[in-house]
């Protein structure tokens, strides 16, 4: 019997790529797929997004294993390279970097190189974590622009820091700031995370860089995928293993964190935090059995959790499966029962975790 089960809809996957292209029509995509393509499997999902324009990764590493798998786009670095000696392993396997500050710069112009380099040049407009200051910005341009290593169709890019909030003034700021900077220059401009391709259509630009919206999951505060015309493509699933019946006042798993107020019955699913499955999930965080919620009690354990079935009205049995997040359960609402993000539990799926890559239709 299959336990804890990722199950991947890679028919979702292609719906959400065809439903951000129809949301930012002039744009070129660049998918991201760092850390594991959010949990869904890095050189898989990469393989079915050949509608995708690029991919972006945060670390050699990710780009190295999309070449091994395979994957011939162009791929950026999104956090640049962190050595010069990373150099050679740009131009020999044809990846694109982020410039984001002084170092990368002078390793470039002093470095010989085989081939010129792709670059994306970042700007700060308020994140403040990376990317040059909008100061900077001129004289950066005009020495990549003079660079014989560097490829002279340049890109401008920024990052948004609250994009998720429609009603922070940040994202307008920050256009303002990039627009100023780059009203007078012809390059290509790159702005928009899922957050700015769902909320501010006036930040498309010419490229956008989507990773969450991909996977069918909602970046913005209080929404979920299918709100924005998004599938999720994650299915975690796993199974009742026990059921047992306890009395009233009876305190359930460690630290006896959960009292029932009456008899009743706990059906015992395996996953756990040693699946990815969040700790920090209160009790009566729901999970989806025979089409139903009911909510978990008591501590998450590495293997296990406790759910309540009240009297099992649906007859729940041993061998049933239970849905921890995915079409019938928005990992955006497990998140926020976890006081957590979609981003971080997509994340942290572990490799005990079973993988099934699927072409469902509805
Ligand atoms: C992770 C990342 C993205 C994608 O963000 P989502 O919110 O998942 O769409 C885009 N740009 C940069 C620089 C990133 O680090």
């Amino acid at each position: 019997m299959r336990l804890a089960t990722a199950e991947i809809n890679l028919t979702a996957l292609s719906y959400n790529l065809r439903r951000i292209k129809a949301l930012a029509p002039g744009a070129r995509v660049m998918a991201v797929l760092k850390a594991n393509a959010y949990g869904h499997g890095l050189v898989k999902i990469a393989q079915h997004l050949n509608d995708a324009d690029a991919f972006a990764v945060a670390r050699i590493d990710e780009a190295l294993a999309l070449r091994a798998g395979g994957l011939t786009k162009p791929i950026v670095l999104l956090e640049g390279f962190f050595d010069r000696a990373d150099l050679p392993i740009l131009i020999a396997n044809n990846f694109e970097t982020i410039i984001h500050d002084e170092n990368q710069l002078r390793a470039i112009e002093t470095s010989q190189l085989d081939a010129r380099l792709s670059v994306w040049l970042k700007v700060d407009t308020g994140m403040h974590r990376l990317g040059i200051e909008p100061e900077q910005f001129e004289a950066f341009y005009q020495r990549l622009k003079g660079c014989d290593n560097v490829d002279p169709k340049i890109k401008l890019m920024t990052h948004f820091s609250c994009a998720d909030d429609t009603n922070s003034p940040q994202t307008r700021q920050q256009m303002e700031t990039f627009e100023r900077l780059v009203a007078d220059k012809p390059e290509a401009r790159c702005l928009a995370n899922s957050a700015g391709v769902l909320g501010w259509p006036q930040s498309h630009g010419d490229w956008i860089r989507p990773g969450l919206m991909m996977y069918g999951v909602s970046p913005m505060l209080n929404q979920v995928g299918p709100e924005h015309g998004l599938k999720p493509v994650m299915r975690l699933t796993t199974r009742v293993i026990a059921i047992k019946t306890i009395a009233a006042g009876e305190k359930v798993g460690y630290g006896g964190r959960w009292q029932s107020q009456q008899k009743t019955q706990l059906a015992v699913v395996a996953m756990g935090y040693g699946d990815g499955y969040p700790r920090n999930a209160r009790n009566g965080t729901p999970v989806v059995i025979r089409d139903k919620r009911y909510g978990i009690v008591g501590a998450v354990s590495m293997d296990m959790i406790t759910v309540d079935i009240g009297t099992n009205p649906d007859g729940i049995a041993v061998g049933d499966q239970v849905e921890m997040w995915g079409p019938a359960l928005p990992v955006e609402e497990v998140a926020a029962c976890a006081g957590t993000i979609p981003y971080e539990l997509l994340c942290n799926v572990t490799p005990r975790v079973s993988y099934e890559y699927l072409a469902l239709s509805d």
